[in-house]
């Protein structure tokens, strides 16, 4: 029997990655003025975002970061000011963006609040994650709030333990196989794969063969929780 439901926010309760991936649309157009090829640009981007990951963490901040690492280094330092400048306005466009819920989300969550311990468990920058989630309105919905640095097993046994909460009556939904599946199973827990339409490389995973559900959006949840 489930009694604590935790939710991932990022492409799990709003929109992001589509975010991201518009913006790194518009960092391709920038550079095919110096560049060629876009392929390659998609590359070192990620690469970039990767080796970073150990030093900004998660979230736009980084990313930025990361694009002007790209920028400098793909046109050999020739990049001018205004472009790096254009750059951190693409980051500053997507902080400001705003919160859009995914289908179903806003209904789903209510229905289960008061019935369920629900838990929000998010990973990031914390200034960013914390003014996503009061825009979100459904902060009032939630019993506890995490924002975390990593998503690893150490991460939810940790939550588990702080909460008091049982990892035979616990489930995890979320979009990434990576950060919101394979951990949770890791430490005992049940998780639900809500998979998004986009999803960043980094969070790529092979999805587990049993012990989990996939559902095609939120809508799906609570046959899920009852049939449980
Ligand atoms: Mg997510």
């Amino acid at each position: 029997m489930i009694d604590t439901i935790a939710f991932d926010g990022d492409d799990t309760l709003w929109h992001n990655e589509s975010l991201f991936s518009m913006t790194q649309d518009r960092f391709r157009a920038l550079l095919a003025n110096h560049l060629a090829d876009p392929a390659d640009i998609d590359r070192r981007l990620l690469q970039a975002e990767r080796e970073n990951l150990r030093v900004y963490g998660y979230g736009i901040k980084g990313f930025v970061l990361s694009m002007i690492e790209t920028a400098v280094d793909l046109t050999d330092g020739r990049i001018g000011g205004r472009d790096i400048q254009s750059l951190v306005e693409f980051g500053k466009a997507m902080l400001e963006h705003p919160v859009d819920l995914l289908d179903g989300v806003q209904e789903v969550v209510e229905g289960l609040a008061g019935r369920y311990r629900l838990l929000l468990v998010t990973k990031g920058d914390l200034f960013d994650q914390e003014s996503k989630i009061a825009r979100s309105g459904l902060a009032g919905r939630f019993d506890a709030i995490e924002i975390v640095s990593e998503k690893d097993p150490a991460t939810y046994r940790r939550l588990l333990d702080r909460h008091g909460v049982d990892p035979a009556r616990f489930v995890m939904v979320g979009n990434s196989v990576r950060s919101d599946i394979l951990p949770v199973l890791a430490v005992g827990g049940h998780a639900v794969h809500v998979p998004y339409h986009v999803t960043w490389a980094h969070e790529v995973a092979e999805p587990p063969t049993e012990n989990y559900r996939r559902i095609d959006s939120l809508h799906g949840l609570p046959p899920l929780l009852a049939a449980w």
